[in-house]
């Protein structure tokens, strides 16, 4: 099968362009001005512009947390995914404490393996740092292809590990060729101020948001940077949300130090006065939580400064009657909101229409960073011969509305309910077949492959 997308305007981190697309098989044979090549379908993209399919590298579907799960599945997260122009996620595997790494990786091949629309990766979650855990370390890299670690700073007792683990984890980590990533806040002081306002009677999920103020994270952030840099192991903190953490990042890159970042589109839109609108507060209940205006800018700032190198969703949706579980209690909300299906748009509209930052920009933070940083590089996240022909066709200046009534997420409201929003993906391509055209889905559950990873490139 081959692809002829003619008339299109490319856009990758470095380059615009007008030029055609000569797709064979799973990936890109050619590029270049009026391509004179006789394809099996020709996709006029006029008017359009091209772009690599976007990589989400921070989703959790179908996964355990605080006694519910995840309400999209592997087949329902990648094919909303899809919808919105992302063709590849990394969603998170947790090792349960007392069990090992290989124990949890086949609980999420189980769920996975066979029914996903997208393609896929795993990161893999140390909750618990020993002896055997380190011998898994090798053999995640070397045998399966997973190359990061997750660790969690927070939620004690089921996630968190503790100063000491993770320096071990580092140093194993650093050596076998992969990466550390982080949730940086302070698990005790915010179990210590959640434990206070659930004494104090205050229950609503504002006191979510006042359980996690800045400080938590800002020193977390920090703590880890240093543990990193005496350890000299390549770290990335996802999910990175204000001005304070930012600064101890750029504390950190002043020794000339691997620090990555990732924040979420939600940080970038959204701010903490949504959790005054007393229970309906819940939809946006996640971790860690919305923060302040000046927060927005400081990400926006990063992003265009080099601090930021990806935009995430942190996709973990539950649906109203889950959110229900903490109807009398903030602490008991599950944490999360959906986010997969409209990362991509919305960072166009609201960053690259609003010219805050470049066309070029967005792609490296939707798809080149997160493909060099996560081991892919080049056959995910850029359009270039030889490279997987994951490709969006977007139109630049078509306006819809965000709407839980025509999203595709399983989950009953949308976190963007009535957002207007200026460009929409027409046709998005999954190694060289046309998945989605015209909001129909053309391929089948089970598309989606899992793609083994490399040790930390060296690329960025
Ligand atoms: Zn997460």
């Amino acid at each position: 099968m081959s692809i002829l997308i003619k008339n299109g305007k490319i856009i990758t981190a470095s380059d615009t362009y007008a030029a055609d697309i000569h797709i064979e098989g799973e990936t890109i044979h050619s590029i270049g001005k009026n391509l004179e090549v006789q394809a099996d379908h020709a996709i006029d993209a006029s008017g359009k512009v091209v772009l690599p399919g976007g990589i989400d590298p921070h989703v959790h579907l179908d996964m355990p947390f605080m006694g519910t799960f995840s309400s999209d599945t592997h087949e329902t997260g990648t094919l909303a995914a899809l919808h919105g122009g992302t063709t590849m996620v990394i969603d998170f595997i947790l090792q349960t404490q007392g069990k090992s790494l290989y124990h949890a990786l086949e609980t999420w091949q189980g769920r996975a393996t066979g029914n996903t629309f997208g393609d896929y990766s795993f990161h893999m979650a140390v909750t618990d740092f020993n002896e055997n855990t380190r011998k898994e370390i090798v053999e995640m890299i070397e045998k399966e292809g997973i190359t990061s670690f997750k660790t969690f700073m927070a939620y004690k007792g089921a996630l968190m590990i503790d100063d000491g683990q993770m320096v071990d984890l580092m140093q194993e980590v650093k050596d076998r060729g992969g990466m550390v990533t982080v949730h940086a806040t302070n698990g005790d002081m915010i179990d210590k101020l959640i434990a206070k306002h659930r004494s104090e009677g205050r229950l609503s999920p504002l006191y979510h948001y006042l359980s996690q103020p800045e400080i938590t994270e800002e020193e977390a952030s920090g703590r880890f940077v240093d543990m990193a840099y005496y350890t000299d192991v390549p770290a990335y903190i996802v999910h990175l949300t204000c001005e304070g953490a930012m600064n101890q990042v750029r504390r950190a890159t002043q020794r000339n130090q691997k620090v990555f970042v990732e924040t979420c589109i939600q940080y970038l839109l959204l701010d903490a006065s949504l959790y005054e609108k007393d229970f309906e507060g819940a939809k946006w209940v996640m971790s860690p939580p919305l923060r302040q205006k000046k927060d927005q800018e400081t990400l926006w700032a990063g992003i265009n400064q080099g601090l930021v190198q990806v935009v995430a969703t942190d996709h973990c949706p539950f649906r109203g009657e889950q959110k229900l579980m903490g109807r009398d209690d903030f602490s008991k909300i599950p944490n999360g909101h959906p986010a997969i299906e409209h990362r991509m748009e919305l960072l166009w509209s609201e960053g690259v229409v609003k010219q805050r930052i470049s066309p070029n920009k967005y792609v490296e933070v939707t798809a080149t960073n997160p493909a060099k940083i996560f081991g892919m590089y080049p056959k995910k996240g850029c359009i270039a011969v030889g490279s997987d022909a994951d490709l969006i066709i977007l139109d630049p200046e078509e306006e819809h509305t965000l709407s839980s009534q025509t999203h595709h997420m399983n989950v009953d409201y949308s976190a963007y309910e009535g957002w207007k929003v200026v460009g929409k993906c027409k046709t998005v391509l999954l190694r060289g077949k046309v998945a989605i055209h015209d909001g129909k889905v053309l391929i089948e559950k089970g598309c989606g492959k899992f793609v083994k990873r490399g040790k930390v490139s060296k690329v960025i």
